[in-house]
């Protein structure tokens, strides 16, 4: 049986992958010069490493680990320490440090260890940060299936006065590239239980080097050790149906046929190649819901260090959110200053400035952060503007997402954007939909039932507690106060 994989991202490749290993043929076409999609790197003119994106790992991608385990290139990972630093004008750090201890207690810990010299907010306003957040932490599943109907900025009117979530923003559009007042609540309330349930969760892992190298190259040895076929620059310009099937595909004006179909591309792209008769169904209709959400990756050589710190960095109100400086993070890939890899965004309102001045209003705040870039030399910059970009979690969204098994019995969907209820997209996402896809094809088509993916289980710690301890601590309360009320109110009888 031959199988034909559109698209060469992160989805596509482990796809590909899944469906080698199943014993089906399989073909591959990607549109781009390199495959990879946005998880990919590649050399410059002067031999030095560019990521389309800084890519961090959270030890709760268990597929993905699974995945890289299965390659061969977990070591790859370069696990750092539980920490984020927050840059404030004048140099001033604040850090959020968690500590080893039994969750949620971490995150309190390190909320603590925070609130010392965060400054961008009154700390009166920051207690309502934690309250908020040690309340979303005891939510049921089915209380933030809920929160996909508001926006997580709708959530925290209701919490917290204003500003006091502005810790979170950086982390928030770092990861969604979408504001606060934009994103669905579910969608960040679930990420921050992650991070809430287990002490290791906030642990951030970075490549060893290039995704290109580490992760595409590996990928596409596994591929073509077991037979299968690559191809760059082939995009996919029609997916053609007859009698409510894929016929073919349209590579290079030339027709293209295999038993089934799988689509790992975007859905804007997938949208764009589907024929009429497809949106006669909802499940693709729902394809236009997918709206871009714009981000731009800068990297900045400077030629002396500026800071030792190796972990992420997060600053407020900046074109940057989260950033790192990779000669500490990979000191045997980028020797000698500091380099900057930074995600820009939400990017909506500068996607459209020429690079000189994205440079220009970045190396402002970048100075007004670290006062030592103020003497120190920019060896070259880059703004790299292609392959980036998220759709946006918008509330409502997840109810769009298709699922993989599509209505046409030879078309299967793919691709981070795709049904899961890991994540609303990023890597581990990416992953599990390759997963989920090859076993969805594995049952429909060959009978079989394979089970590639697993579930992460976190720590558990003493989190389970949080909620029925809260609810005893109520009820003493109350006791207290009715016991006070009572006495009070004996007083004032045998007053009169
Ligand atoms: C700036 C940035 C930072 C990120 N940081 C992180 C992070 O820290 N952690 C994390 O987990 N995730 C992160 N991500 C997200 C991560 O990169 C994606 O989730 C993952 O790469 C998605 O893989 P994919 O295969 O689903 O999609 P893509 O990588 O988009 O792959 C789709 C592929 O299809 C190809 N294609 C499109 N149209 C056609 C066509 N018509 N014919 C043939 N081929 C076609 C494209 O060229 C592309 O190669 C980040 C993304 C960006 C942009």
């Amino acid at each position: 049986m031959k199988a034909l994989v559109m698209g060469g991202g992160m989805g596509g490749l482990a796809t590909a992958i899944n469906l080698l290993d199943l014993g089906l043929e399989v073909e591959l076409v990607e549109a781009d010069e390199i495959f990879g999609g946005r998880a990919s790197s590649w050399l410059d003119e002067d031999g030095d490493m560019i990521d389309n994106a800084l890519h961090v790992f959270f030890p709760y991608y268990a597929n993905l680990l699974n995945f890289f385990k299965k390659m061969g290139i977990e070591e790859n990972i370069l696990w750092k320490q539980t920490e984020f630093y927050y840059m404030q004008e004048g140099g001033r750090e604040a850090v959020l440090k968690f500590a080893n201890l039994p969750a949620p207690f971490h995150a309190a810990v390190a909320f603590w260890s925070l609130l010392k010299n965060y400054t961008a907010v009154p700390k009166w306003k920051l207690l309502f940060t934690a309250a908020g957040m040690g309340g979303a932490v005891m939510y049921s599943n089915r209380k933030i299936e809920k929160l996909d109907e508001v926006t997580f900025g709708q959530w925290l009117v209701r919490r917290a006065p204003k500003d006091a979530f502005l810790p979170l923003e950086p982390g928030i559009n770092g990861l969604t590239f979408t504001p606060s007042w934009m994103i669905s609540a579910k969608v960040m309330l679930n990420w921050f239980r992650k991070v809430a349930a287990d002490p290791d969760s906030a642990r951030v892992g970075f490549a060893n080097g290039g995704l290109g190298e580490i992760w595409v190259d590996t990928c596409l040895d596994y591929i073509h050790s077991k037979g299968g076929k690559t191809e760059l620059k082939k995009a996919v310009s029609a997916i053609n149906f007859e009698d409510g099937k894929v016929k073919s595909v349209t590579v290079g004006g030339k027709e293209r046929t295999a038993d089934i179909y799988v689509s790992a591309i975007s859905p804007y792209s997938l949208r764009s190649v589907l024929p009429k008769e497809a949106f006669f169904y909802d499940y693709f209709r729902n394809l236009w819901h997918f709206r871009y959400a714009p981000s731009l990756s800068l990297q900045v050589w400077f030629d002396r260090k500026l800071t030792d710190v190796d972990v992420t960095f997060f600053s407020n109100n900046c074109i940057f959110n989260t950033y790192a400086d990779l000669s500490n993070v990979l000191p045997d890939i980028f020797k000698g200053g500091s380099m900057f890899e930074m995600v820009l965004s939400p990017a909506d309102h500068i996607e459209g400035l020429p690079d000189e001045v994205i440079f220009d209003i970045a190396i402002k705040q970048i100075k007004g952060l670290f006062p030592g870039a103020r003497e120190a030399e920019v060896r070259k910059y880059k703004v790299v503007r292609e392959r980036q970009g998220v759709y946006r979690a918008l509330p409502g969204m997840e109810s769009h997402r298709p699922y993989q098994r599509s209505p046409i019995d030879n078309l299967y969907l793919t691709g981070d954007y795709t049904k899961t209820h890991v994540s609303s997209g990023g890597m581990e996402a990416a992953i599990w939909n390759a997963n989920h896809v090859a076993e969805v094809i594995a049952l429909d088509k060959l009978g079989r039932t394979v089970s590639l993916n697993v579930e992460w289980k976190p720590k558990k710690g003493l989190t389970p507690l949080l909620k029925p301890a809260t609810q005893v601590g109520a009820a003493l309360g109350g006791l207290a106060l009715a016991r006070g009320a009572l006495k009070l109110l004996k007083a004032s009888r045998s007053e009169d």
